[in-house]
C-alpha cells in the first residue's frame, strides 16, 4: 500500500466515526429541545373534573331527578363555559357517558389510568336527611384549594353543619385508589339533592356556583358576567 493509499483508508474509516459524533450531538441537542418543550407544558396544572355516577347508576334520587342527571344537566355546561377561559391550568372532562366509579372498581381503569400529575375534581350531590354542601378532602387538613371550595360552597348552598366545610374520608375506595397513586383530589358535595332548598339554589345559582368553583380550583380570577 502507497502511503497516500494508508491514509486515505485511516480517513475513511476516521470521518464516519466524527460524522457520527456529530450526528448523536446534534440528536442529544434536537432531544433536550424536545424535552425542554415538554417540561413547559407539564408545568401548566392539569384538572379532571368528573361528574359523579352515570352509565346507569344514578347516583341520590330527590327533586325528581337523580345526582347524575341533575350534576351533568345544571353543573356541567356551566363548569365548561368557565373552563374555558382558564389561561394558566388545563382542565378536562371526564366523558360524562362514563362512571368514573365504576369504571376504577369494576374495569379497573377509572382512577387507575388517570395521569399522576393530574388533580381530580369530583362534583356529586347528597342525599337524606340534611342540608347544605362540603368537601371530601384527602388529608386530615384541607388545602388552600378546599378552603377556597368550601367557601364557594358557603356562598351559593351553604354548609352542611354536620362537617362545617369537610370531611376528612379514608373509606371511599374510588378515592383511595387515587390517594394510593399519590394523585391529588376534591369531592365536592354542592348540597343535597333530597333538600328543596339546597336544590334550589344549586339550579338558581349553578352559573355563579360554577365560577367560584373553577376560580376556586385554579386560584385564577375568571372574567364575564354570570346569569
Ligand atoms: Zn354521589
Amino acid at each position: 500500500m502507497k502511503k497516500w493509499q494508508r491514509w486515505l483508508l485511516v480517513m475513511a474509516l476516521v470521518l464516519p466515526i466524527g460524522g457520527g459524533l456529530l450526528t448523536s450531538e446534534s440528536a442529544q441537542a434536537a432531544s433536550t429541545t424536545a424535552k425542554t418543550a415538554k417540561q413547559v407544558k407539564v408545568t401548566k396544572q392539569h384538572y379532571l373534573f368528573v361528574m359523579g355516577h352515570g352509565a346507569g347508576d344514578g347516583g341520590a334520587r330527590g327533586n325528581g331527578t337523580t345526582e347524575a342527571k341533575a350534576l351533568r344537566k345544571y353543573l356541567l355546561p356551566e363548569l365548561k363555559k368557565y373552563a374555558k377561559q382558564v389561561k394558566n391550568s388545563d382542565i378536562t372532562f371526564y366523558n360524562p357517558k362514563r362512571n368514573l366509579v365504576a369504571d376504577t372498581l369494576q374495569r379497573h381503569q377509572g382512577s387507575y389510568k388517570i395521569n399522576r400529575h393530574t388533580t381530580v375534581i369530583m362534583f356529586h350531590l347528597d342525599a337524606a336527611g340534611g342540608h347544605g354542601g362540603h368537601v371530601i378532602i384527602h388529608r386530615k387538613h384541607p388545602t388552600k384549594r378546599d378552603q377556597r371550595l368550601a367557601k364557594v360552597i358557603k356562598t351559593y348552598i351553604g354548609l352542611n353543619p354536620a362537617y362545617r366545610g369537610y370531611s376528612y374520608r379514608t373509606n371511599l375506595r374510588n378515592c383511595n385508589v387515587l390517594r394510593r397513586r399519590g394523585i391529588d383530589y376534591s369531592l365536592v358535595e354542592s348540597g343535597f339533592i333530597t333538600n328543596r332548598r339546597d336544590f334550589r339554589h344549586f339550579k338558581k345559582d349553578r352559573a355563579k356556583l360554577a365560577k367560584g368553583y373553577v376560580e376556586a380550583i385554579t386560584h385564577e380570577k375568571l372574567s364575564g358576567h354570570t346569569k
